[in-house]
């Protein structure tokens, strides 16, 4: 086709809605079946992805064929992530109401910098953060930015931590970086997600520079391990340990630290929205205290990939140190998202945490919150019941089960993925090897519990009988 038909076609309305029309029928019958699919692509799925090892061609496709295509070998390589059974890393799925409203503001293709430039998804953002301040028990003057995952929250709530322990040392960060400047102390906890290093690395603080603080028998830091502190300082907390999802103790450990003058940056990944349940917010108690906090909506409030938040208590230290200025770029008295961001352009990611928390209510969150509880408890208990070994205290929605040696938990993590039933994977807990079970997904129900245990149990077994025959 000549290069002026092939834009051509994509001007032409009927195609358009076509071609829309189609990929909405595909991924809706995608989901419709993914209760009942394998949940590990199969060996033929991946197997088929070399269709795609093709030179790119002058003549360009049918459009139609694209999405074909992409469907046919895309979909069978796929991880069943948005499906029931999905229970590796701290994931979640995505509610059907949030992919909707992210092809909607897809559509929309909204550059979600400006508030002038894109007065919609500036609105839903501005909303989205008031409900959400509301939620996690956050002061008002509490400013967020939305980025694409914890990883960058920690990044963006330890910049204006930076930012702010630095001035009040009558140093500017931002204009006069770190040469020269006043050392900051930096404490964390000894089982810290590894996103909090790489962030500190980024920011020039460094990740071997960190003073340690013991960990108890469940991973949290002990307040009696405490390192003295004088200066310039940041202490990281972190709201659901990813092996054990316990919480260091807020309420011991942010009064100390403010007596110092530090400050205190909380990563609750999927641990900040324990908040929102009446039963679980006893873990979080104190976590509100602190001066930022950095959160994922693509874990546990199942929105699409990718989307996270980070929380500043006092909102100018974080527009403080990601604001930018230029002549061509209007600024209204409205909240302006590209004061708050890493970014300048970005897509709307708040139009989807907007689409959730106005489908769920408070309820319909903290039902979802307190499900994914329920399921791994009953987890907890169907293994134990069976014979093994739970690793944590089930506090959460984490689990992790021991099958016996260190080889045999492997040997059955590999045997459940190849099985399909669910998907599970390993980790090393306090020089224990586990499989790690979390439940973070809307869709998940106490049926799709009891096939994954009949799954895990039945092939426990099978490798205990193997391993004691040798
Ligand atoms: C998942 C997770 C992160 C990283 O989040 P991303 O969404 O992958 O960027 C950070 N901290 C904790 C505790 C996590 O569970």
């Amino acid at each position: 086709m000549p290069a002026k038909d092939i834009l051509a076609t994509q001007r032409d309305h009927n195609l358009t809605r076509l071609l829309y029309e189609d990929a909405a029928r595909r991924g809706a019958s995608y989901r419709e079946t993914i209760d009942d699919r394998r949940v590990g692509p199969s060996t033929e799925g991946i197997e088929g992805l070399t269709r795609f090892d093709e030179p790119l061609s002058s003549s360009g496709t049918d459009p139609m064929e694209v999405i074909a295509m992409l469907d046919s070998v895309g979909s069978p390589a796929t991880m069943g992530m948005a499906g029931p059974r999905f229970f590796g890393f701290v994931i979640g799925g995505s509610l059907p109401v949030t992919v909707a409203a992210n092809w909607l503001a897809t559509a929309w293709d909204q550059n979600t910098g400006l508030a002038l430039a894109t007065p919609a998804t500036s609105k839903l953002e501005e909303v989205s953060l008031r409900w959400m301040n509301g939620l996690f028990g956050f002061p008002e003057s509490t400013g967020c930015a939305f980025v694409t995952g914890a990883a960058v929250a920690n990044m963006c709530g330890l910049a204006a931590a930076r930012h702010a322990t630095l001035r009040r040392a009558g140093w500017d960060v931002e204009q006069d970086g770190l040469f020269g400047a006043p050392e900051i102390t930096v404490v964390v906890g000894e089982e810290v997600h590894p996103t909090v290093l790489k962030a500190l690395g980024i920011l020039g603080m460094g990740r071997n520079r960190t003073v340690q603080v013991p960990v108890d028998n469940k991973g949290r830091m002990r307040p009696d391990s405490l390192p003295s502190i004088s200066g310039p300082a940041i202490v990281c907390l972190q709201a659901g340990n990813l092996n054990t999802g316990a919480f260091d103790p807020a309420g011991e450990i942010i009064p100390w630290a403010h007596d110092k003058g530090a400050w205190v940056h909380v990563d609750g990944a999927f641990g900040l929205w324990a908040a929102v349940s009446d039963r679980l917010s006893h873990l979080s108690a104190g976590v509100t205290d602190a001066d930022s906090w950095a959160t994922d909506a693509h874990k546990w409030l199942n929105v699409p990939y990718d989307s996270g938040i980070a929380f500043v208590r006092d909102a100018e230290n974080l527009r403080r140190s990601m604001s930018l200025t230029a002549s061509y770029l209007p600024m209204t008295d409205l909240r302006e998202p590209s004061q708050y961001t890493p970014e300048l352009s970005r897509r709307a990611r708040g139009v989807e945490i907007w689409a959730a928390l106005k489908t769920l209510g408070r309820d319909g969150l903290r039902a979802m919150i307190d499900q994914s509880c329920d399921n791994a408890t009953r987890f907890a208990d169907g293994l134990r019941n069976a014979g093994f070994t739970i690793l944590n205290d089930v506090v959460l929605n984490q689990v992790l089960v021991s099958f016996g040696s260190d080889d045999l938990t492997k040997q059955v993590i590999s045997r459940l993925q190849e099985d399909g039933t669910c998907w599970c994977g390993g980790t090393l807990w306090q020089g224990k090897t586990a499989m790690r079970i979390s439940v973070s997904g809307w869709s998940t129900t106490a049926d799709d519990v009891d096939m994954s245990l009949a799954a895990m149990i039945r092939i426990a077994r099978e490798e205990l009988a193997l391993s004691t025959d040798q």
